[in-house]
């Protein structure tokens, strides 16, 4: 529901044909001005103000938030620049607005109302919602000419969410549809018993639907796809010793294809042995810091033994792992 406002045109206007009609069509149009402030209510004043000169006059401007009226459905216009022909002298025009500081997609929600509106009124099918260019060949409506069989599709879905009319109270309302969580919640209270298949059906969904429900099942049971896990990799720090200890061999280029790493991270890591270096840090072997460590040079205490070796946590679990091997 929309707020439609009225800003009618004398039949007698400059801008408007003066014919009535029949409406059998209805024109989509994009405002073509994407300014802030031209709104719906800015194009309306626009025709009343004689739509500077020009023949031109249409019957809804739509924007985010409400409709301005501003000839009658059964007034003709001049809108679809196909003259005299059926754009003109059967059809009801509506632009879209497009201005930036408006939500142009609720617009769009608010015209695919307003049409549905219209078909019902005027008993006008769904292949005679036509655009612009349908007419005249015109680029407009521009923002909707590369998405028009969902902008139709749009109109359709309204017409499968119209609430049943409150004057036919014999007829048995229909049950509201549920909403994916609802489901998901009575799937996981065992209402649709077992089997995908089985559970669909007994929710009266399609399978797409049901993908949905079954998604947000998962999610609440904490199923979720295992994604493949990265390959563990070493740390910056971890290759930095390794390349210490001469694991890589020599030459930067050497030690880079035997860690498989890329130049720029091969960078970091030569960044942290020359850091390593200037801090004056002897390289020592893990066989050699484990000997130092058996040997008490270290103190005790795990934490104080690495500290005091200055080498990382993973670094020190080697060191340690060997001590235990040593030690056995
Ligand atoms: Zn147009």
């Amino acid at each position: 529901m929309v707020k439609i406002h009225e800003m009618l045109l004398d039949q007698d206007a400059a801008n408007v044909p003066g014919l009535s009609m029949t409406p059998k069509y209805i024109t989509v149009h994009n405002t073509s001005n994407p300014s802030k402030g031209a709104d719906a209510e800015m194009h309306a004043k626009y025709q009343r103000n004689g739509s500077g000169g020009r023949q031109a006059s249409w019957h809804y401007t739509v924007d985010d938030t409400e409709i301005w009226q501003s000839l009658k459905d059964n007034q003709q216009g001049w809108h679809a620049g196909d003259g005299g022909g059926p754009g003109n002298t059967q059809s009801i025009g509506i632009e879209i607005c497009e201005n930036a500081d408006g939500d142009f997609n609720q617009a769009v929600k608010n015209a695919q109302w307003l049409i549905k509106k219209l078909m019902d009124e005027h008993d006008i099918p769904l292949e005679n919602v036509v655009t612009h260019k349908h007419w005249s060949g015109k680029n407009c409506p521009r923002l909707l000419l590369d998405s028009w069989d969902e902008f139709k599709e749009g109109i359709s879905d309204n017409v499968d969410k119209k609430e049943d009319k409150p004057s036919k109270p014999s007829k048995p309302s229909k049950p509201k549809s549920k909403s994916i969580s609802q489901m998901a919640d009575e799937v996981i209270a065992g209402k649709h018993g077992t089997g995908h298949e089985a559970r669909r059906k007994s929710l009266g969904i399609s399978k797409s639907e049901y993908e949905k429900v079954r998604a947000e099942v998962n999610r609440r049971l904490g199923v979720s796809t295992p994604k493949p896990k990265p390959k563990p990799k070493k740390s910056i720090s971890q290759m930095a010793t390794e390349i210490i200890q001469g694991k890589h061999g020599n030459g930067h280029e050497t030690r880079r294809k035997s860690l498989g790493i890329s130049k720029a991270k091969y960078a970091q890591v030569r960044a942290e042995v020359n850091k390593r270096a200037d801090s004056g840090t002897p390289s020592k072997s893990i066989s050699q810091m484990a000997s130092e460590v058996i040997a008490g040079k270290h103190g005790n205490g795990h934490e104080q033994r690495r500290k005091s070796l200055g080498i990382d946590k993973a670094t020190y679990e080697k060191v340690r792992a060997e001590v235990n091997k040593l030690m056995k």
